[in-house]
């Protein structure tokens, strides 16, 4: 049993439920002799900007690369500072400090697990150019809030979408709110290539034009620079594959959805904490994270019943040994540091049958009885 358990993600499966229309299109890339920034990559383009609702995307080799991009698209020079959170994948920080920009670190708001925009003002200096909301788990960040504050200050937005795919606040897709958003193709993400990549959204020509640049050597057009760049191209192999399988995000989505919503009935009145609701979005649900009191016996009991887990992520950013007492705004996070001790990611993925759902919510339920009654005997 537990060398076979119910994975937290899985890509494999992904695959398997689409693999005519995956193998096609990466038979069409084989033989048409243009492998990289070619037809797909333009096509994909426009059907992912589409999707979004955003007039571009630029393919790029991922997301991190798309961060890094956007932040330099967006203006940051070296020396100025962008507030962001300390609860994230350690991409988004190292994004900043590659851009040669200086992370500065907000809290977050506990029901959303997002940047808490009240804490924005604050942490301003006269270095500040950017706030980085993180769609954390595909939660959406409050972006018509963090819009009006960095509007009244005079900041530019760039969000972090790895985890927030067709994730919307009333209606509206994140990734078409603030002046650039960065989005990951990474395998487990839920528009996940088979390998890696990722995209640059704006609605800015000059924004989208800088960015072409800057993904391929600051070329205007071959061979002559207007600007220093880099290589950071998204190849036609995994824009095919992502072509291929854009077409099912939304259903995908739906699916993720709906098996979070048996979790969070399955664990309702416990002592178990589910994902809060926040009424106008639309989850992505990239991540169902439940918060426990105890949660490395919750894990441990998962783990004996033949269900994975995971902890999203072990050590907040600013408690890494690269980043510790490093990074200003990191003595004032406890609502960050209260949620690291407590979170726990349970098994989703559209390809989980309804039985392994059953079997997980099953396993919630007997952890909370087994659970009432060992505390009730203490
Ligand atoms: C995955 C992820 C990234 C980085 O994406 P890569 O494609 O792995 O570089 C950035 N931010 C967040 C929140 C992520 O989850």
């Amino acid at each position: 049993m537990k060398n076979n358990l119910i994975p937290v993600a899985n890509p494999l499966a992904q695959f398997n439920a689409h693999e005519t229309e995956i193998r096609n299109a990466m038979e069409r890339v084989v033989k048409s002799g243009r492998y990289i920034l070619g037809p797909e990559v333009d096509d994909f383009e426009n059907e992912f900007a589409s999707f979004l609702g955003a007039r571009f995307a630029v393919g790029v080799a991922s997301g991190t690369d798309a961060l890094l991009l956007a932040l330099k698209a967006a203006g940051v020079a070296p020396g100025d500072e962008v507030i962001t959170v300390s609860h994230s994948a350690v991409a988004t920080v190292a994004a900043i400090e590659l851009a040669g920009a200086v992370p500065v670190f907000s809290d977050i708001d506990h029901a959303t697990r997002c940047i808490n925009p009240v804490k924005i003002p604050s942490l301003v200096s006269d270095r500040t150019k950017v706030v980085l909301p993180v769609h954390i788990y595909g939660q959406p960040a409050p972006m018509p809030e963090i819009l009006a504050i960095a509007q009244r200050l005079g900041l530019k937005v760039v969000e972090d979408c790895a985890q927030a795919h067709g994730a919307e606040i009333n209606g509206r897709k994140v990734g078409t709110f603030g002046d650039a958003s960065a989005f990951s193709f990474y395998p487990t993400k839920n528009l996940g290539a088979l390998g890696d990549g990722g995209a640059v959204v704006t609605n800015s020509p000059e924004l989208a034009a800088k960015i072409r640049y800057l993904r391929e050597y600051g070329w205007q057009e071959r061979y002559v620079s207007a600007i220093p760049g880099g290589n950071s191209r998204l190849d036609e192999l995994q824009a095919a594959i992502l072509r291929a399988k854009l077409p099912h995000l939304s259903v995908d989505n739906e699916r993720r959805r709906n098996i979070a919503a048996r979790y969070a009935a399955a664990i309702k009145g416990t002592e178990l904490r589910a994902p809060s609701e926040i009424t106008g979005t639309l989850h992505a649900m990239h991540l169902f994270v439940v918060e426990s009191g105890e949660r490395d016996e919750l894990q441990q009991f998962l783990h004996e019943a033949g269900i994975g887990s995971a902890i999203h992520y072990p050590l907040a950013i600013h408690r890494q040994p690269a980043y510790r007492e490093k990074i200003r705004g990191w003595e004032d996070l406890s609502i960050t540091d209260e949620l690291y001790g407590r979170i726990l990611t349970l098994p989703l993925y559209p390809e989980m049958t309804d039985g392994e759902v059953e079997m997980v919510c099953k396993t919630l339920g007997r952890w909370t009885d087994t659970n009432k009654r060992t505390r009730s005997i203490r």
